[in-house]
């Protein structure tokens, strides 16, 4: 199946980490997100090893935590030893509420309000990466004003077009997010950051874009950084300590979508930088990946219960099910592409072509199209959207006064804990006066 953590049942359910996904429903109710932690802490162990293999003792993963952010998973994080991204006060307040050692966590985004950077402050975050010279100002005078200095590194934009989709592709001189090198301003804000008296500034971040298979990008971007830090050496004498070369490892959504071979990747990029520091007579910087996606994509899984068959004949079929683009807007959004399956009946054949959509009050409220099911699918049947586990709980929705799902982790000890709970009628009110 799409993800080895997928397996079926003698009576035909689907099992996820072994278990029975009808049972979960069940037990939990509908619509539900399932997720497995073993899965997540093997990836988050996978990146730390092979990057210490690659890069040497002082490379440290960074789960990027917009992918899927609620306390348990800092928690895990945490434990497992590695960093954190983080873009805004509500994923940095969510961290520091989970305990999270916050001088492992680097807080990104293009444009980080005053209120933020105070807070980020005042709970210790570790690195700021800063994305202009607004910013770089602001953050300054922050740092005066809490009496600290505030370590950062400067995200710079290598002028990489990854081929993804236009909306996840950040690596362009174009770009929303970063300083272009092309244009020079890479090399100014570098020498203005230099100058300011309560920052230090540790090195430079790129992050060319996300769901990349090319492995190419990573190389590419890596040996443009090097060339980039070498010139910063040459033209202000300014030594790099840290290279975040950001996330964006694509996972498989599809039986369609390629594998790619993480920690081979990883080796290849470290023999990259060091053989580009060797040529350029550069120390090796201590290098940081921010994987998200790829931590828990396929950890992740949606349970949803159908409640229409709509036969248009001569036209299509429809299957609607109990969620949708609340739950996971990533095809309105992208055009994502995902595998559903009838929970309920793995055993029988999938031969039926029809959309699967929700019930969200929009047509374009697609959870898949043209997908293939058994022609017995029908009401109280539930379907199974697999690789869910990235950008789907943490873009949801409350559009249509539907209530958020709750999240039930598959422990690694072999128990099961909602580590987000349901969302009530009485949540949907509670801000309105
Ligand atoms: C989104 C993002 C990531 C994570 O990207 P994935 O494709 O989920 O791995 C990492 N770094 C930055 C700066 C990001 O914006």
């Amino acid at each position: 199946m799409i993800s080895d953590n997928l397996t079926v049942s003698e009576n035909g359910e689907l099992l996820f980490v072994g278990r029975s996904t009808v049972e979960l429903l069940a037990k939990y109710g509908s619509p539900l997100y399932v997720m497995d932690e073993a899965r997540i802490r093997a990836r988050m162990r996978q990146y730390a090893e092979a990057m210490r293999a690659a890069f040497g003792e002082s490379a440290l993963p960074l789960y990027a935590s917009k992918a899927c952010s609620f306390k348990e998973i800092y928690r895990i994080a945490s434990a497992e030893g590695i960093g954190v991204d983080v873009v805004s006060a509500g994923e940095i307040f969510t961290a520091h509420s989970a305990g999270f050692p916050m001088e492992k966590a680097y807080f990104h985004g293009n444009n980080k309000t005053d209120e933020e950077i105070r807070l980020a402050m005042e709970v210790g975050v570790g690195y700021f990466v800063v994305d202009s010279i607004d910013e770089l100002n602001a953050v300054d005078e922050a740092a005066a004003q809490a009496g600290i200095t505030q370590k950062i590194l400067l995200r710079i934009t290598p002028g990489i077009d990854t081929h993804t989709y236009e909306a996840v592709n950040t690596g362009k001189v174009d770009s929303k997010f970063g300083n272009a090198i092309e244009t020079g301003q890479a090399a100014n804000i570098t020498a203005r950051a230099m100058e300011k008296p309560h920052l230090a500034l540790m090195g430079f971040h790129c992050h060319v874009g996300s769901q990349v298979f090319d492995s190419d990008t990573f190389f590419r971007s890596a040996d443009i950084m090097l060339a980039f830090i070498a010139d910063m050496k040459k033209q202000y004498g300014f030594v790099t300590r840290e290279l975040d070369l950001g996330g964006g490892y694509g996972v498989r959504y599809t039986e369609n979508d390629p594998t790619i071979d993480l920690a081979d990747n990883i080796r290849q990029v470290g023999e990259h930088l060091r053989a580009s520091c060797a040529a350029l007579a550069l120390e090796m910087p201590a290098v940081r990946l921010e994987p998200g996606r790829s931590i828990v994509a396929d950890a992740g899984l949606t349970l949803y219960t159908v409640g229409t068959v709509k036969h248009i004949p001569g036209y299509k079929t429809y299957v609607t099910v109990d969620g949708g683009m609340g739950d996971n807007p990533r095809f309105a959004l992208y055009g994502s592409a995902y595998t559903v399956l009838c929970a309920n009946k793995m055993t029988q054949a999938a031969d039926m072509v029809c959309d699967v959509v929700g019930k969200y009050c929009e047509s374009g409220d697609i959870v898949q199209p043209a997908v293939s099911l058994p022609s017995s699918v029908c009401r109280s049947d539930i379907l199974a959207v697999t690789t869910t586990g990235a950008y789907n709980y943490s873009m949801a929705s409350n559009y249509n006064r539907i209530p958020r799902l709750p999240i039930v982790l598959l422990t690694a000890d072999g128990g099961e804990k909602v580590v987000v709970r349901r969302e009530t009628l009485d949540d949907l009110v509670q801000y309105d006066l």
